[in-house]
């Protein structure tokens, strides 16, 4: 019998990894994350981060945090509920709160654990949960750790939802529809007004996980719900402040009695350490200078329509997408990785993604355009795109 301690059963599995040819090595970033960047050494555009407003090294922020280390040291020395919470996370939620528009907001470690913590709190045995069926990973991982039912609806279905609840609504106490606001490989928004309408009609709860709505979508970045005008009628609406936001955290706005609850019941808050306060302050900045000026998510657009526009004249097939996310199908697994490279050779960064993330044949590389991209790092790009679209005969 071979020894356990030589992980074979792993080795195993990462030798498949690499007989699929999906096994990889992670790149390497030299310095801050920005429009350009040192990659494994070398200098290139990044059309890969989900620094949105280019905030990730902003000077701004960047005091911000500096000031915090002096003033409250690097660490909240314990979780949230013990005595983790500083008055510097009490002003963030207030803030965030107002930009919001929204009674409370409740802010986790990460987007990821905030649905890890948020989701199995708020549901219960006897409840049903109704989530669409692209929604991301750490929605499928928090509708696990709930001890509700769950069922899954066809992507953006509205009929598919109306079924689901026409038929099952009556056998539950409590049903809650989960979607994300803006998804992040197609880069479609959920129809919130149809999700919202029909979960007031069969007496649902909605809730929206809105990571790549927020500080892109809506007045100065609100959101998926402000951007629709529906304050007020979505239950409980995630965000990330590591996206847009350019920081760490995640956080769930809504009613005051979802703050109190999720106070006593939200696991990461009670059995994780808090954030520091080198990250708290930069978020609160953040939120500041999106209260301030709209000017960081107008260049974020201009970017976004600029880019898409160059790439689509030219013939590259943009799929759905309706937001700065900007996936350029090739098809073919093997051939969208070869792209990839071909284009980061070439001097621009831009992840491939494949099959499962996608379904099979949809393979992409995924351009994310940010604020912080100037325009002739775009048109460099596009022209780096054209001579790879020719060479590999996507484009004609
Ligand atoms: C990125 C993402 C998360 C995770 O957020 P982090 O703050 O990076 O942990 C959660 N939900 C969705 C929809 C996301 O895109």
């Amino acid at each position: 019998m071979s020894n356990v301690h030589e992980l074979n059963y792993l080795k195993e599995n990462i030798q498949q990894l690499k007989e699929e040819g999906v096994y990889r090595e992670l790149p390497i970033l030299e310095g801050p994350n920005e429009s350009e960047i040192i990659l494994n050494g070398k200098k290139v555009i990044n059309l890969s981060s989900n620094n949105y407003l280019g905030f990730a090294n902003h000077p701004r922020l960047k005091k911000a945090a500096v000031d915090a280390v002096e003033s409250h040291g690097v660490g909240a020395g314990a979780v949230r509920t013990i005595i983790g919470n500083m008055d510097i996370h009490e002003n963030l939620e207030k803030r965030l709160a107002e930009f919001k528009r929204e009674e409370a907001v409740m802010v986790f470690q990460s987007g990821f654990n905030c649905n890890a913590g948020a989701i199995q709190a708020i549901t219960q045995k006897g409840d049903l949960i109704i989530s669409d069926e692209l929604n991301h990973a750490s929605i499928i991982d928090g509708c696990r750790l709930s001890r509700a039912d769950k069922t899954v609806y066809k992507h953006s279905d509205m009929e598919d939802l109306e079924r689901i609840l026409r038929e099952r609504r009556d056998d539950y106490n409590n049903v809650l529809i989960i979607t994300d606001g803006v998804f992040s490989m197609d880069g479609d928004i959920a129809p919130l007004p149809e999700i919202v309408e029909l979960a007031e009609k069969y007496n649902a709860m909605t809730y929206v996980d809105d990571a790549h709505g927020s500080g892109v979508l809506g007045e100065s970045g609100r959101g998926t719900v402000d951007h629709f005008g529906l304050h007020g009628r979505v239950d409980f609406t995630i965000g990330t402040l590591s996206k847009a936001i350019g920081v760490i955290g995640g956080y769930v706005a809504g009613k005051k009695t979802m703050k109190q609850w999720l106070s006593h019941r939200g696991r990461p808050l009670l059995f994780s350490t808090y954030l520091p306060p080198a990250a708290v302050a930069p978020i609160t900045e953040a939120v500041n200078m999106l209260m301030e000026t709209t000017e960081y998510t107008d260049k974020l657009w201009d970017n976004a329509k600029y880019f898409k526009e160059k790439l689509s004249t030219l013939g590259f097939d943009l799929g759905k997408s309706e937001t700065p996310i900007t996936p350029v199908i090739i098809g073919d697994e093997a051939e969208t990785m070869e792209f990839s490279k071909k284009l980061l050779d070439n001097g621009v960064f831009v992840s491939g993604i494949i099959f499962p993330t996608v379904p099979k044949g949809t393979g992409r590389v995924r351009c994310m355009v940010t604020a912080g991209h100037t325009k002739e790092q775009l048109d460099k790009a596009v022209e780096i795109f054209q001579k790879v679209g020719k060479e590999m005969n996507v484009l004609k």
